[in-house]
């Protein structure tokens, strides 16, 4: 399977080159499967957390590369290599039954599109090992239906995001006018597979609620929630905090308004969306992680472990 990565079309950006030499594609990954962190995070939807938490993994590198990103230092930092560790399959599988062991319900898989085959690898291997959870894949959904038939059997629940609908925001924030067409295509094939369980998130962005109406009327027209009763969810997302502020692409740089978010929720309501979750409005930074600490979901240190208790960390030895 990493003969994927021989002539990178992993993704829809295709860029075609050879990381298995090294080749650097849009990404910026080679075909090394590179980890941020692993945690018990217990700041999921309720069926994600659990009682006793999401076993999450954050992978470093990103496909998608939003201007506004709140974990930057791993997905795009600008001018050098992002926070990360390369790690085996064996030790990824190492991991999730280290997150297993501590008490986890669910590999939590964060923003790993474009390392998808080592990805399926190492879950294989962690099966192997006696893994029991499930598996989900936390992405951006700009993916190909090719991509995700890798990994058709072997994750369990799908938690995509669908970020825009409109191609000038997406060329503007993501430099990717096609995500629109893509995301959709990949939500619809992550709900073409059997037993599938699928939450799709939606983070509002300040001052775009337009955005947000389109996302929420395709989502109604879709008939998620009524066609696909206890199988599919929506989330809304209102923790859009500003980072990168220098990025003069993004006009909005604040929060959300108690006057968007009630916005919000009245469309949720006219449009007949009754299944999923809508976040309490963010209104400080204090929540954004810092993946240069052990702990990086605590602001405190490693002893506020109520949000994030750290399992794996990319400078651990
Ligand atoms: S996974 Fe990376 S290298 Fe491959 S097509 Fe996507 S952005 Fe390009």
């Amino acid at each position: 399977m990493t003969s994927l990565y021989e002539h990178c079309n992993l993704c829809p950006r295709r860029c075609g080159v050879n990381r298995l030499r090294g080749e650097r594609g849009y990404c910026r990954e080679t075909a090394a499967l590179r980890l941020a962190c692993a945690s018990i995070h217990r700041g999921e939807e309720p069926p994600v957390t659990g009682q006793g938490g999401s076993g999450t993994i954050f992978v470093s590198g990103c496909n998608l590369g939003c201007t506004f990103c709140q974990n930057w230092q791993i997905s795009r930092y600008a001018d050098a290599e992002t926070m990360g560790r390369e790690v085996s399959s064996e030790e990824f599988a190492a991991i999730c039954i280290a997150l297993e062991e501590k008490g986890a319900e669910n590999i939590n898989i964060v923003t790993g599109s474009h390392t998808i085959p080592a990805i399926a690898e190492g879950i294989d291997r962690a099966r192997e090992r006696g893994l029991k959870i499930p598996v989900l894949w936390n992405s951006s959904a700009y993916e190909t239906g090719e991509a995700l038939e890798i990994l058709s059997t072997k994750v369990d629940a799908w938690l995509p995001d669908l970020k825009t609908l409109d191609p000038a925001l997406a060329s503007r924030y993501f430099n990717a006018a096609d995500y629109p067409e893509r995301a959709k295509a990949a939500i619809l094939k992550m709900l073409s597979f059997p037993y599938s369980f699928i939450i799709v998130r939606h983070l509002i962005l300040p001052g775009h609620l337009e955005s947000t109406r389109e996302v929420l009327q395709w989502l109604a027209h879709l008939n998620l929630f009524k066609n696909t009763k206890n199988r599919a969810m929506v989330s809304i997302m209102t923790q859009f905090t500003p980072v990168n502020v220098t990025d003069l692409r993004m006009p909005y740089m604040r929060y959300v308004t108690q006057e968007e978010y009630e916005q919000v929720l009245d469309w949720l309501g006219e449009l007949g969306i009754e299944e999923g979750y809508c976040q309490e409005p963010v209104r400080n930074s204090g929540w954004l992680p810092d993946f240069g600490r052990r702990n990086p979901f605590s602001a405190r240190g490693d002893d506020a472990s109520e949000l994030s208790s750290p399992v794996w960390h990319w400078e651990d030895t």
